[in-house]
């Protein structure tokens, strides 16, 4: 049978610097039903910007709140941008071939900085908004330590101290993560730890408690709420001003798919809290909210953690001090820890309330994948593509491929889109576990769900 010749285009696609996007897009103007609102943790009523200044700078809480479509992105923040972005949009030529699909597939690589992941684009956004409101330290928790890495670099550019609290899990897994925090500044503590209330209670809970997002959270929260003269805190996912900065992805995205004259048929990013999937995908559901374009946009979240397809969509709080507003999410349970799996970005009990929004109005889709399946993809993607993808953005490759390997059984020509999230270098320990075949499949138990959703909140989301 002759094979027929694909749709030719670069193998990269760029931007110039001059065609960086000048806003980024704020989905909450066109969703066809409102978004339920955050609820303040204590009297329940629908948080203020006045209540979220106690943690966040103004302009931050502002930004969380705000219905407008578009918001300008400062000319600081542009010029900051400048030093890694317009990021490249790649063409998976090699990975097509590796896996005979007709499809074409692309991916928009987010790792042209040391942080090694997109998180660098809200964290400069946010230090430039919390200097401007005059703070001048700024605390944060990391799970895989991509966040942290992000914000202490956008923090020593800025001139400010950062403070980062890491999961103890990865704090073990990745000692140069915690190095390269510390080159650029950053003071990196293990959570749960004894300089807080929150982190001594759960230390006397379970002392040897490999810690989670949430509880770090708190730790961070707490820190921020107990210097409030000089410090607040920052949030590298699930805020709706985070996934807000994180469209710079899609916007560029969708520029460069203009060029070559490509739309993609279905959009794919892993899922943490959401930020990086929703980055590239509400620019191209903007398209189909307000113009009926088709696109699909489909999130992938590991078994360990499976927030949307087995989690309750409820209220419940982003940490586990109830330091931060009740959140409408999809959850496990604040209380939920997940097993120790390697993509430690993914390891969040809950997801982005916006992203919770889109999926019960079956906006979008999600689909739950083992471990050792994500690291056949990392590794075939590695060895054909070259780029040593981050266990957290493989969920993505395992979407794409499933979503190719589709096209193959029914020869449709799709076009797939996926969120290079990240890259490898400090995650050695988790490809080195799969290498010698020693890498476990979690999937989480019906008791360990019970136990986690025992946590959620009863208010009803109306
Ligand atoms: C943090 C991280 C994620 C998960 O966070 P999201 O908010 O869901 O994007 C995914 N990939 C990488 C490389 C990360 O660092």
């Amino acid at each position: 049978m002759p094979t027929k010749l694909k749709k030719s285009v670069p193998h990269r696609t760029y931007l110039d610097e001059s065609e960086l996007p000048r806003d980024w897009y704020n989905i909450q103007a066109d969703l066809p039903t409102p978004m339920p609102p955050f609820l303040h943790p204590t009297t329940h009523a629908p948080v203020t910007v006045d209540d979220l200044c106690g943690i966040f700078a103004r302009p931050i809480a502002e930004q969380e709140l705000t219905k407008e479509r578009f918001i300008e992105i400062p000319d600081e923040v542009r010029a900051l941008y400048k030093t890694f972005r317009p990021s490249p949009l790649h063409r998976a030529y090699n990975l097509e071939k590796a896996i005979g699909t007709p499809a074409r597939i692309y991916y928009k690589f987010e790792s042209n900085n040391p942080s090694g992941s997109h998180k660098l684009n809200s964290a400069v956004a946010q230090v430039h908004f919390n200097k401007a409101a005059g703070v001048r330290r700024i605390t944060t928790e990391t799970g895989g330590g991509q966040w942290g890495s992000a914000l202490a670099i956008a923090s020593k550019m800025a001139g400010l101290d950062c403070t980062v609290y890491m999961v103890k899990v990865s704090y073990e897994q990745k000692p140069y993560r915690r190095i390269l925090m510390e080159t650029y500044g950053g003071q990196v503590v293990a959570s749960p730890s004894n300089t807080t209330e929150a982190g001594r209670k759960m230390l006397a809970a379970h002392p040897d408690s490999l810690g989670s997002l949430g509880g770090a959270i708190s730790e961070a929260v707490e820190d921020a709420l107990t210097h409030p003269e000089t410090t607040r805190y920052a949030l590298g996912s699930v805020l709706n001003h985070v996934l807000l900065h994180q469209t710079i992805i899609g916007l560029e995205a969708k520029k460069q798919m203009e060029k070559i004259d490509e739309y993609p048929d279905v959009v794919i990013g892993c899922c943490g809290g959401g930020s990086n999937f929703s980055g590239l995908a509400h620019p191209f559901l903007m398209d189909r909210l307000r113009e009926g374009r088709q696109v699909r946009a489909v999130t992938i979240e590991p078994m360990a953690c499976p927030s949307l397809t087995r989690g309750k969509y409820a209220y419940d709080f982003g940490d586990l001090s109830h330091f931060t507003p009740l959140m409408p999410m999809y959850t496990l349970g604040h209380m939920f820890e997940p097993p120790g799996i390697h993509a430690g970005g993914l390891r969040y009990h809950g997801v982005a309330p916006i992203l919770a929004h889109l999926f019960h109005e079956g906006i979008v889709e999600c689909e739950a994948v083992f471990q050792r399946d994500v690291f056949d993809a990392a590794v075939l993607f590695a060895q054909n593509e070259v780029i040593l993808p981050a266990p957290e953005s493989a969920h993505a490759i395992l979407g794409a491929i499933n979503e190719a390997k589709r096209c193959a059984q029914t020869g449709e020509e799709k076009v797939i889109l996926f969120s290079l999230s990240g890259c490898g270098y400090f995650d050695m320990s988790a490809y080195k576990s799969y290498l010698s075949g020693d890498m476990k499949n979690y999937a989480i138990t019906d008791e360990l769900l019970a136990s986690g959703l025992n946590s959620v909140s009863d208010i009803p989301i109306s």
